[in-house]
């Protein structure tokens, strides 16, 4: 049984540019209640550079087919094949890769779920090198950031604090 994966407080903080994190705030707050979802690319000099904001079409999709996506919108979020592909496209022409998937989390904290991981780890996920950030909303504010990643060694997700500044 797989378990969702906290933030660990002793981690050392990695350090992304205030105004991206400022877009990804912005994002959050626009969707509550529902998740926001979307792409950040970068460059070797610059890892967490530009925001893509993607639809998040879970609702849709829990609309027309809810045995197969029992959850909406407010509780996940299924990323616009769409909005990602376009993005990685516009990213590519400018050196950018996808160098993280951020999404949000309405009135919950800013872990990394089982779902999350599911996600992440299925082997169609398109960006299996990505990091992945998440946004904890509570009462209308962004309460708390982690960051997780595959540790290189061991191939295990960990979390870590996110601090705003220049990396
Ligand atoms: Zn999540």
């Amino acid at each position: 049984m797989k378990r969702r994966i906290e933030v660990s407080s002793d981690a050392e903080g990695v350090r992304i540019a205030r105004r991206v994190l400022n877009e990804l705030c912005a994002h959050a707050l626009e969707t509550q209640p529902e998740e926001c979802c979307g792409l950040v690319t970068g460059n070797a000099l610059h890892r967490f550079r530009s925001v893509h904001r993607c639809r998040n079409e879970m609702t849709l999709r829990h609309q027309s087919d809810p045995m197969t996506y029992p959850r909406d919108g407010r509780a996940a979020f299924y990323m616009s094949e769409i909005d990602y592909l376009k993005a990685q496209s516009e990213a590519e022409t400018r050196g950018e890769w996808v160098t993280a998937v951020y999404h949000s989390h309405v009135d919950a904290g800013a872990y990394f779920s089982t779902m999350d991981r599911a996600y992440a780890e299925h082997a169609l996920f398109p960006f299996p090198d990505a990091a992945h950030i998440v946004l904890a909303i509570w009462d209308h504010k962004v309460a708390a950031l982690g960051f997780f990643e595959r540790d290189a060694a061991t191939g295990a997700f960990t979390g870590r604090p996110v601090e705003a500044g220049e990396p």
